[in-house]
């Protein structure tokens, strides 16, 4: 099969046949190229229903989990949109098709130029990248009509909660390491926050101030490569990848490997 037929195959089957009904969803992910955000070697496993390892030991999520999260955003075709956890680069660009700007954040250094050359080279003009921690948002730019974190953190960060606009909708997976549950919030006033539960899923965690603490998942890494990467860390929230000391559970956990339980929506 090839790579469109394919494309398109999965709109269908993963997408459509499992309940993702909005037509500027489906659209979007018709257009963008998911072999183009994953490593050479696994294009041809692009539009396999599954997470993909990505570099840095993340992972590029699940088709069906990333137009979940989309379509739970509601987007219209003026909003600005924070999106925390770029990875490949892959939602950032299904989000491009659907809003005015993405403002999109990767706490790993290497994830976060591949991702900008990335979506360059694909003619991406709307989206702009950074490396910094994610957990407190992207101020300068705020407020967001929708943020959307693709990582699983302990509760939503605050300061992503003030970055929100009025009427504006925030998704993300809240809960422990080995599952969450993918949360909308809306914002209705100043101080007045709405929360739905859309499922169970999981996620690779979301470290950063409002996250969790980094020194879980780097405990096995060897002391030089793990108090460096902790000093990074503290003053810019953007690392390079500590070489061995990404647990083993971690690699095979992915990005997002379990669908919401039926009629959870
Ligand atoms: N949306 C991505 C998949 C993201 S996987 C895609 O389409 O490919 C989750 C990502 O969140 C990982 O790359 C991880 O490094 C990143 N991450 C975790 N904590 C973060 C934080 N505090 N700030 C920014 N990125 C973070």
């Amino acid at each position: 099969m090839d790579l469109t037929t394919a494309r398109q195959t999965m709109v269908d089957r993963h997408l459509r046949a499992r309940g993702v009904r909005d037509p500027r969803v489906l659209l979007a992910f018709d257009v963008v190229p998911r072999e183009a955000f994953v490593p050479s070697a696994l294009a041809s496993a692009a539009y396999d229903d599954r997470p993909l390892p990505i570099e840095a030991g993340q992972t590029i999520s699940q088709p069906y989990i990333v137009a979940l999260m989309t379509e739970a955003l509601a987007l219209a075709p003026g909003d600005t949109v924070l999106e925390i956890g770029t990875g490949s680069g892959y939602a950032a660009a299904v989000l491009a098709k659907l809003a005015r700007h993405v403002y999109t954040v990767e706490r790993h250094v290497e994830l976060a130029d591949a991702a900008r050359d990335r979506l360059a080279a694909l003619g991406f003009s709307n989206v702009e990248v950074r490396c910094s921690d994610g957990t407190l948002g992207w101020p300068e730019h705020a407020p967001f009509d929708a943020i959307v974190v693709a990582a699983g953190g302990p509760e939503v960060p605050r300061a992503l909660l003030d970055q929100l606009e009025i009427g504006g909708r925030l998704v993300m997976p809240v809960g422990p390491a080995h599952e969450q549950q993918l949360v909308r919030v809306t914002r209705d006033g100043i101080v007045a926050y709405r929360r739905e539960e859309l499922g169970a899923v999981q996620f690779v965690p979301l470290i950063g101030a409002q996250g969790w603490s980094e020194s879980g998942q780097i405990d096995d890494a060897p002391l030089d490569g793990a108090s460096a990467t902790a000093a990074r860390a503290r003053t810019s929230g953007c690392v390079t990848t500590p070489r061995r000391g990404i647990p083993a559970a971690l690699a095979r956990t992915g990005c997002a490997t379990s669908s919401p339980k039926p009629g959870s929506r």
